[in-house]
Formats: C-alpha cells, structure tokens, sequence
C-alpha cells in the first residue's frame, strides 16, 4: 500500500492518520475546514480517555466534570458524584490536538473540499477543489454530512435525529441533563471552559419543535440567550434494521465515525466511537496477514465485535429507555427517583456514564439487582417518611 486518502479530518479520520502515518505508511488527511468548532457537546467518556490515555494527559483546555444532575418530569431530580470522571472540550481544541497528533506522526494534511471519488485501476482518484490525488485505499471520515453518497453508511431520516442548542456565556461544574415528556433525547447543559453549551437532541421530532423546547427550558432555568451563538447538526442515530445492513466498508475503502454512523443511538455518543474506528480501521489496513481483499469483511467483523454489536442492541430498547414506563411512572422518572433512594441503582448509573455498562448486560444487571434496588428504594422511601431528618445518623 502506497497511499491512503483519509477524507475528512475530524476525531475518526484524524485518528486513523496517526495510526497509518506513525507505521509509515504515505497518509494524506483532507479536509475542507480542519479544526473547526463542530456542533457537539464535546464530552468525552472515562470509555475513552481510558482507552486512550492521550486524550486526558494534555495541555488542551478541557472541562473535567466530576458532578451531573438528572432531572425527569414529576420527579425532581438527583446528583451523581462521578466516580470516573467527564471530560469536556471545545471541538475546536479537541480536533485541533488530534490532527497534530496526526502531523507529528507525518502524515499530510491538506485544507480542501473532496468533490468526488472514482474508481482508477489500482485504487482511487480524488478530485478536490484544488486537485486530483491518487491513492490506494480511501478512508471516509466525512461525518454525518457524508456527500459522498457511493461510499459511508446508507440511512433514512429514521435513522438520523437532530441535535442544537447554544454555546452560553456562562460557567458551572455539573453536568444538567433534563428528560422531557414524550421524547426520544433530552436537554444537556455541559460547562465547557469559558462557555456553556446548552442542547437538545431528539429523534422523530423537528428541529423546530426541539428549539421550542430547548428555549422553553433555558427560559426557566434563567439561561439566557444574550450573545449565545446557535449551532446544529444531524446525528446519525440508527434503527435495527439499519445496523443490520450497515454499509461500513466496500472494494479499496472503510468508514468511520458518523460517516459509518458509529454513534450510540441511546446517548448520542459519538466521540468515543469515532476515535475508536478509527484506531480499528489503520489496524485492518496496516494488518500484512489479511490479504486486501479480506480487509473490508475483517473490518466489519472487528467493528460489530468491538461495539457494533452492543450499539445495534442500544437500538433495541432506545425507545423503551425515553418512551416507555414502569410501575406506572416513565422510565426516566423512575430512573431519576431510584438513583435518588438505591445506592445499587446509583453505582449502574455510574458505570453507564462512565460507558463501562454495555447495553447488553444491562437487562441482566437490571433483573438480577431488581429485588434488592427496589428493597433500598422502599427502605429509603420509608425511612425518610418516618425517622425526622434531625433523628438520622
Ligand atoms: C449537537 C451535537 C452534540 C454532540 N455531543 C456529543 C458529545 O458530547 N459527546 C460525544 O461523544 N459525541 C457527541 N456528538 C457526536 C459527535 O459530534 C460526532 O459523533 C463526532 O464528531 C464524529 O466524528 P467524525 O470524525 O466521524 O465526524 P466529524 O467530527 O463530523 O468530522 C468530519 C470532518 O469531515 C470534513 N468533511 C466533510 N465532508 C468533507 C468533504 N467533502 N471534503 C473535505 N472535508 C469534509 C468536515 O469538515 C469535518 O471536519 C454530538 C453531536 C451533535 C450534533
């Protein structure tokens, strides 16, 4: 192999040109803005920067988030001291770090728009705004905005949501997130380092109805919109069936980050999983004992087996976690109310933001701690009611 076109820099391709670049292999990164601020929360699981230490170790201004509070309809709200740490970053900062990552390890990075992709005989052609290259193998990182349409998943708007809000002058610690009545998202207002960035992601509703929604709430909560700036992007957010036939890789080319949407359809979670395809990506390509024939089906493997396969069955139940109820109140509520009174439930909810609960082991947590969970929650529920708060040790 003589020279992978990585098409987008962002967190996945940036990542893949380190990898490819560092073991010596001809890289060149293109993309049409660089490091720019990319509509995004920013926050990074402890998942992640335990994986990658590098993303933690740095002199990058990041927000280092210890405190989040839940807050669901008709149940107040409850406060989790993160055992494992948030990080947050600008995407500015956060894109900025990892492309001179990418250039320190010698890989090329162009600023241009990939017009288009055609077949030559050893590989591909690029026709950007300013050039053609040639290259063996591409690597599609354009994000969800992928226009490259031969090339990266293939989705329906079912497949995708919304996700806005606004960077906030403003500073706080804790991380708020606010489940809202009858949607499959919610509100975050995450501090960032000289600025708030308040959001709402949602799927099958709007973009307009969601900026309702979100004003409505900054409202009540006193944010206001004085000199904030609006952003907004898709998020791809994959049904079943569309992880099922998941265009993630094809003849000479593999995808990653949004572009193959790797995102977590429950959490909106992206980062993690675009870093992480692309560190799988450069390993498929740089690996001698698969014949390149071989690679596009590897990668797939090696996707669905890393996280694909726990995402598809995040699809599953993304619905029953926002929509659907239990002992007769919704989900989030219960979920805000047991995090309240269960310590057993509180150590879930820790692992789930720290992303160390897949989600298929979550049903069998769940119903193997049900009895004892519902036990501290009638515990607490009765303890409070009856012993005054100047009687309690
Ligand atoms: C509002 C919002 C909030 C989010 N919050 C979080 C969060 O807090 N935590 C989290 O983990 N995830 C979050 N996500 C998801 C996260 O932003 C994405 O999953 C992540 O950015 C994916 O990285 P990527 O490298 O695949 O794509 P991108 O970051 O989108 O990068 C794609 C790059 O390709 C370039 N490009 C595109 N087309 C071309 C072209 N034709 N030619 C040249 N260059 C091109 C773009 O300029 C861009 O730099 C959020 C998403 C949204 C929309």
């Amino acid at each position: 192999m003589k020279r992978v076109a990585i098409l987008g820099g962002g967190p996945a391709g940036a990542m893949a040109a380190e990898r490819l670049a560092a073991a010596g292999v001809r890289t060149t990164v293109i993309d049409e803005k660089l490091a720019w601020e990319k509509p995004c929360g920013g926050g990074l699981t402890w998942k992640a920067y335990s994986q990658y230490p590098f993303l933690i170790d740095n002199d990058t201004p990041k927000k280092i988030v210890t405190e989040t509070c839940l807050a669901a309809p008709n149940a107040g709200s409850a406060t989790l001291h993160l055992t494992k740490p948030l990080l947050i970053y600008s995407r500015f900062d956060l894109n900025r770090m990892l492309l001179e990552r990418a250039e320190r390890a010698g890989a090329e990075i162009e600023k241009d728009r990939v017009l288009e992709i055609e077949r030559a005989s050893k590989g591909w052609k690029i026709r950007t705004r300013k050039a053609t290259l040639e290259a063996d193998y591409c690597i599609v990182a354009t994000g969800a905005r992928n226009s490259l349409r031969s090339v990266g998943t293939e989705w329906s708007a079912a497949d995708t949501m919304y996700a806005l809000g606004y960077y906030v002058p403003g500073s706080q610690d804790r991380i708020d997130i606010q489940f809202l009545p009858q949607l499959e998202g919610y509100i975050w207002v995450f501090p960032r380092c000289g600025h708030l960035s308040v959001g709402i992601c949602g799927k099958g509703e709007p973009a307009s109805a969601l900026r309702v929604r979100l004003e409505r709430y900054m409202e009540e909560k006193g944010i206001s919109r004085k000199d904030a700036t609006f952003y907004g992007h898709m998020l791809p957010a994959l049904e079943t069936p569309a992880w099922k036939r998941n265009r993630v890789a094809g003849e000479r080319w593999l995808a990653v980050g949004d572009a193959a949407g790797l995102v977590d359809p429950i959490t909106g979670e992206g980062l993690y999983y675009a870093i992480r395809s692309g560190d799988l990506a450069s390993r498929i390509l740089l690996d001698e004992s698969t014949e390149p024939a071989a690679k596009e089906q590897a990668y797939r493997q090696l996707i669905a087996r890393d996280f694909g396969d726990d995402l598809a069955f995040g699809s599953c139940i993304a619905k029953k976690v926002f929509l659907g109820s239990f002992l007769l109140r919704s989900v989030p509520s219960r979920m805000v109310q047991f995090m309240r009174r269960s310590p057993r439930f509180e150590e879930l909810m820790q692992d789930l933001f720290a992303g160390s609960q897949s989600y298929g082991d979550l049903k069998v947590r769940l119903f193997k701690n049900l009895n004892g969970t519902l036990h501290e929650v009638v515990m607490n529920f009765l303890f409070r009611r009856l012993i005054p708060n100047e009687n309690r040790t």
